[in-house]
């Protein structure tokens, strides 16, 4: 196991009091979740809309005609989606930008 480290932040109270609640629910420690965010958030993994392996966004090149990662395992990019398709992905990626507070690449 790695050694740990202390953080002290300052959040906001009701925010605070639910997230206790939700991790008592879930039986979760609220040092892992807030662990498991931060790793996140300094390395985000997304998994590929085609062939569902993991691809981290650093090291993952970006395709220069759509501005999409480009699938390190298969290839696959934005260039090979339908239109309809595309625009799900790009909302569902939304949830992912939204929690980091930035675009994921
Ligand atoms: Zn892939
Ligand atoms: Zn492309």
């Amino acid at each position: 196991m790695q050694p740990r480290s202390k953080l002290t932040i300052t959040i906001d109270k009701d925010v605070l009091m639910d997230a206790k609640k939700a991790a008592k629910e879930k039986r979760v420690a609220l040092s892992q979740v807030v662990e498991n965010f931060l790793q996140f958030f300094a390395d985000p993994q997304l998994y590929c809309f085609k062939c569902g392996e993991k691809l981290g966004s650093e090291g993952a090149e970006l395709c220069a005609k759509c501005g999409w990662l480009v699938c390190p395992h298969c290839g696959a990019c934005r260039c090979e989606l339908d239109e309809e398709t595309a625009v799900a992905v790009f909302h569902m990626r939304r949830v992912y930008e939204d929690l980091l507070t930035g675009r994921v690449k």
